[in-house]
């Protein structure tokens, strides 16, 4: 057997690793071993590579080595230091580092390409300058949508009067600019593959600044599919089959993701990327006049809870930022050992991720089969006696459905004020993530429970045990 051989077989060992640990990443119960498996597969990927034949490997192995070595050591910090608030930036930059692999691959093969150093047809420059094009758009627009999560950058902060014109003239000179360098072959010359690449940068941060708000996850989503395509072109440049299935299924994961999302949201993915929608989160605009906000004693949401038959609990950002998952699961407990049929109410995007409440949970162990959509949840709470919203905010704002003025409005929400009771656990009147207004608050059904949901909840349990 000789070794091209064997780092084939690593290759393809590798590419089923990551197709099946994606299968099994799509349910909760065996999201963990998905992870593990995929992440086995890399590891004989990059065995495979390292064994490979010399006139097809690379054979720098101290810096191959050193790279390794820095690269694991910070990743592994980072995986034990970040927070489940944090994630939504963790992924923002893995993202952007993904693109920016591609982008400095695609350089030094240009390089070589414009210098006649590497056997590479015109018609073949195609590719790397797909990796500059995509890869570049995915670096700076992922470190853009980390500084806008780390809210670094405000919303609209930058941005100029008809942006999204700029925007789409930006896409078609770089467009544009490809073709040229495409039809040029080598005689278009390194400077000008630099000046696109350039381009490309810029364009990546233009395209994020003015999104915002609720669009970001599926700005999110999106980048994570063009990290996907640009590792995919990165893997066609080198004729490695593993790195072509890796960023093809990253590609096609990120991109069903963001149709889900946009789905989520009933908007389309143009109407995302052209409406420049959001403003960062503050005070809530409403004056208060009339309205009137009903409070709840400890004691009394208590009783109430206890003596219900359903109970549906609606997670949502503000319950990562409290870590209040296994506490909400103490509650739980009590609850069924009282006979109450306790749900949560999952939305497509509570929190700051895809599937942010459903980690969270599952990590405090709540049974997958409590978890409902919002189509199953938004049944269940119709005939539910208390819904308790654990600080989600815009996932649960009726302007959605009845203010045509709202730029929510046509997003789908959990329609908690068809509860017979409906309980907020949040620290202030303050808006959520989309920084609108919330007229559930003020809703003569609801009674808010203010304070940290996990603090609060901790006080709730030592109420229930008491009664
Ligand atoms: P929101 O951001 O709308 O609301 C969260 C609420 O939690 C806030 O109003 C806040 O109120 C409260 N809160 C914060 N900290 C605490 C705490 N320690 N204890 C109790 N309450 C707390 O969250 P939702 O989950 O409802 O909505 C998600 C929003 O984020 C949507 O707009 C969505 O589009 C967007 N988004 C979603 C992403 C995804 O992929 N899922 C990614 C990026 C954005 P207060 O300050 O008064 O406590």
């Amino acid at each position: 057997m000789n070794l091209d051989f064997i780092s084939q077989l690593g290759f393809l060992i590798g590419s089923v690793s990551f197709v099946w640990g994606l299968k099994l990443l799509s349910s909760p119960d065996s999201a963990r071993r998905g992870n593990s498996i995929a992440a086995f597969g890399m590891a004989v990927a990059i065995i495979a590579i390292l064994i490979m034949p010399m006139d097809k490997g690379a054979g720098n192995y101290a810096w191959i080595a050193g790279g390794l070595v820095l690269g694991a050591g910070i990743g592994l910090l980072l995986a034990y230091k970040v927070k489940m608030t944090g994630m939504p930036q963790m992924v923002s930059i893995l993202n952007g580092l993904g693109g920016a692999s591609a982008v400095v691959i695609a350089t030094v093969e240009m390089s070589h390409f414009y210098h006649g150093t590497r056997d590479m047809s015109d018609s073949q420059v195609v590719i790397p300058l797909l990796a500059l094009l995509i890869g570049g758009i995915a670096f700076t627009g992922s470190m853009m949508a980390w500084f806008k999560l780390e809210e670094w950058i405000s919303d609209n902060a930058m941005t100029i009067p008809k942006h999204s014109i700029f925007n789409i003239v930006l896409l078609v000179v770089l467009l544009a600019m490809g073709v040229w360098l495409f039809l040029q072959g080598s005689e278009a010359g390194m400077v000008m593959a630099m000046v696109f690449m350039g381009l490309a940068l810029f364009y990546g941060v233009s395209f994020v600044l003015p999104i915002g708000g609720a669009d970001m996850p599926v700005v999110i989503s999106l980048l994570n599919s063009f990290s996907g395509l640009s590792a995919a072109a990165a893997g066609l440049i080198y004729s490695n089959n593993f790195m072509l299935v890796g960023g093809i299924l990253v590609g096609a994961s990120g991109t069903i993701l963001t149709l889900l999302m946009c789905k989520a949201m009933n908007r389309s993915l143009l109407n995302v990327l052209l409406g420049g929608f959001g403003g960062s989160s503050g005070p809530a605009k409403i004056t208060k006049g009339d309205l009137v906000i009903r409070e709840v004693s400890l004691n009394d949401a208590a009783i109430q809870l206890l003596y219900s038959q359903s109970v549906v609990f609606v997670p949502g950002y503000g319950l990562a930022v409290a870590q209040a998952q296994k506490v909400v699961k103490e509650v739980d407990d009590i609850l069924e050992k009282n006979g109450v049929d306790v749900k949560y109410a999952i939305h497509p995007v509570a929190g700051r991720m895809p599937g942010h409440m459903n980690v969270l949970l599952a990590e405090a162990d709540v049974p997958y089969p409590k978890l409902l959509d919002l189509e199953e949840a938004n049944d269940f709470i119709a005939n539910a006696d208390v819904a308790v919203i654990i600080g989600a905010n815009d996932v649960v704002n009726p302007a959605a459905e009845d203010d045509p003025s709202s730029p929510i409005y046509g997003m789908p929400v959990l329609q908690v004020w068809k509860a017979k009771h409906v309980i907020v656990l949040k620290r202030s009147m303050r808006a959520g993530y989309a920084g609108i207004d919330n007229m559930l608050f003020f809703h003569p059904r609801n009674k808010m429970l203010f304070g940290d949901a996990k603090d609060t909840l901790s006080k709730l349990i030592t109420e229930l045990k008491g009664l």
